[in-house]
C-alpha cells in the first residue's frame, strides 16, 4: 500500500479519536529506523506516523551537504517506496519546527513593532532596546544581543515550509502528497505570536490537504536544538483558558492536531522526576466542548512521553490523544543490541592483538539488523500500549 492519502489520514484520525486509541509516530533518521518500524506496524496489523525532524533531514542528506530540507525528502520517498509492500496505512509527518528572528512573520512582526514605537530596526539583526523593553518575553532569552540565540532554530522558512511548496508541486502534478503533516511549534512565542503564526502556517496546509500540528505550552526537557531544561515548570501545564484560545484561533482555517502540554519531558529520566498530569488534558477538552459544544474537541498529541507507564498512557487515550511520538525509547532500542554487539564480540569486530577479526562480525548489516529488530519490538510495545493494534483501515477506506 503506498502512504496514506490525506482522506484516508482523516479516516485514521476519526477512527482513532472515536475508538479511544492513538497512533504511534516514530522518528526515524536511517533506513534501518524506517525498516523496524513498518515491520511493527504490519506485524501488530496497526496503522501508524512515520516522522522525519529537521535534524534527522540534515543528516539523512550527507554531512558535508547539511540540507535538512533535501535529506527530508530522501526519507519520505524512502518510506513511500518501502511502505508500498506492507499491507496497513502509514502517514508521514515532520516533528517539532521552531520559528526564529530571521523567520518572514516574526521579521515582519519586529518591523510592526519597530514601527510602532519609533525605534530602527538595526541591518545586522540585532533588537532594538526599546523593543524588549515593549516585550519581556524577548528579554526571557536572557542575552539580548543574542536573541536569535533563544529564538534560534528558526526553521519556518528554510524547512517548513520549502516541504509544504514541495508537496504543492507534487499536486500540480498529480502526484501524492509527499508529507500528509506538519508540526510548527511556535510554543517559544507568547500565544498570541504563537497562534498568529500557526494561522498562517494551517493557511497554507489547507489548500494541499495537509494537517498541521501545533503546540501551546512548553514540553520540557531537551531535543533536537530545543532546551527547554530549565523552564518554569508552571509553563509545562496548559491551561484549559490556552486551549479555549487556541481553538478560537484555528477552528475554521484547516484541520489540526494540537500538542497541549501536561508536563511532559523529552528525553528520559528516572521513575518519579517527571509529573504528568493527564487530567489536564481532561480538563482542557471540557472548557473547549463546554463552550463550542462535542464537535470542538481537539485531536490531541502525546510528547515526551518516554518512560510512561501504561496505565497514564491509556487514561490519555480517553482524553482525545490520537498520537504519540516515540524517540528516545527507539533511540535506545536500536542502540541496545549494537552496544551488546560491540561489548560481546570485541574481538570480532575488532582487529586485536595481531588478528584479523571477523568479517561477518563486522559486517555492518549484522548489528544494523538486530537494531531494526530491536525497534520493531519496542515499536511493538508502544502500538499495544496505544491500542491501535488490529485496527488497521487498510482496504477499507
Ligand atoms: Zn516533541
Amino acid at each position: 500500500m503506498p502512504i496514506a492519502t490525506p482522506k484516508q489520514y482523516a479516516a485514521m484520525l476519526d477512527a482513532a479519536q472515536k475508538g479511544n486509541y492513538a497512533y504511534a509516530a516514530i522518528n526515524i533518521t536511517s533506513i534501518s529506523g524506517i525498516n523496524g518500524a513498518l515491520q511493527a506496524f504490519a506485524d501488530l496489523k496497526s496503522d501508524g506516523i512515520i516522522q522525519v525532524s529537521s535534524g534527522a533531514g540534515e543528516f539523512a542528506s550527507g554531512q558535508k551537504v547539511k540540507d535538512s530540507v533535501l535529506g527530508s525528502i530522501v526519507l519520505a520517498e524512502a518510506i513511500h517506496t518501502l511502505a508500498s509492500k506492507y499491507n496497513v496505512l502509514i502517514a508521514l509527518h515532520t516533528d517539532h519546527c521552531q520559528p526564529g528572528v530571521k523567520d518572514s512573520y516574526l521579521k515582519n512582526w519586529l518591523k510592526s513593532e519597530a514601527a510602532r514605537l519609533k525605534v530602527e530596526l538595526p541591518a545586522d539583526g540585532t533588537i532594538p532596546e526599546a523593543i524588549f523593553a515593549a516585550h519581556p518575553w524577548l528579554r526571557d532569552k536572557k542575552d539580548p544581543k543574542a536573541v536569535d540565540k533563544g529564538l534560534r532554530g528558526g526553521k519556518v522558512d528554510s524547512w517548513l515550509k520549502p516541504l509544504i511548496k514541495e508537496t504543492a508541486k507534487r499536486r500540480a502534478a498529480g502526484q501524492p502528497n509527499l508529507f500528509q503533516s506538519h508540526m510548527l511549534d511556535a510554543s517559544n512565542l507568547p500565544l498570541e505570536l504563537n497562534m498568529g503564526m500557526s494561522q498562517e502556517i494551517l493557511k497554507e496546509c489547507t489548500p494541499n490537504e495537509i494537517i498541521l500540528e501545533v503546540e501551546a505550552g512548553v514540553v520540557g526537557g531537551k531535543e533536537e536544538g530545543m532546551d527547554n531544561t530549565d523552564v518554569d515548570h508552571s509553563k509545562l501545564y496548559t491551561t484549559p483558558e490556552d486551549m479555549v484560545a487556541v481553538y478560537e484561533a484555528l477552528n475554521g482555517l484547516g484541520r489540526y492536531m494540537f500538542a497541549a502540554t501536561f508536563g511532559n519531558v523529552h528525553g528520559h529520566y528516572k521513575p518519579g522526576a517527571v509529573k504528568l498530569r493527564p487530567d489536564i488534558l481532561k480538563k482542557g477538552q471540557d472548557a473547549v466542548v463546554k463552550k463550542f459544544g462535542e464537535k470542538a474537541a481537539f485531536d490531541l498529541v502525546f510528547h515526551g512521553g518516554s518512560g510512561t507507564p501504561s496505565h497514564e498512557i491509556h487514561e490519555t487515550l480517553g482524553y482525545g490523544v490520537i498520537k504519540m511520538n516515540i524517540d528516545t525509547d527507539t533511540q535506545y532500542a536500536f542502540t541496545r543490541p549494537i552496544a551488546e554487539h560491540m561489548f560481546r564480540g570485541f574481538d570480532k569486530v575488532l582487529k586485536v592483538d595481531g588478528e584479523i577479526g571477523e568479517k561477518d562480525a563486522y559486517d555492518p548489516r549484522a548489528y544494523l539488523k538486530l537494531a531494526e529488530n530491536s525497534v520493531a519490538k519496542r515499536m511493538g510495545e508502544a502500538i499495544t500500549d496505544l491500542k491501535s493494534d488490529g485496527k488497521t483501515l487498510f482496504g477499507q477506506v
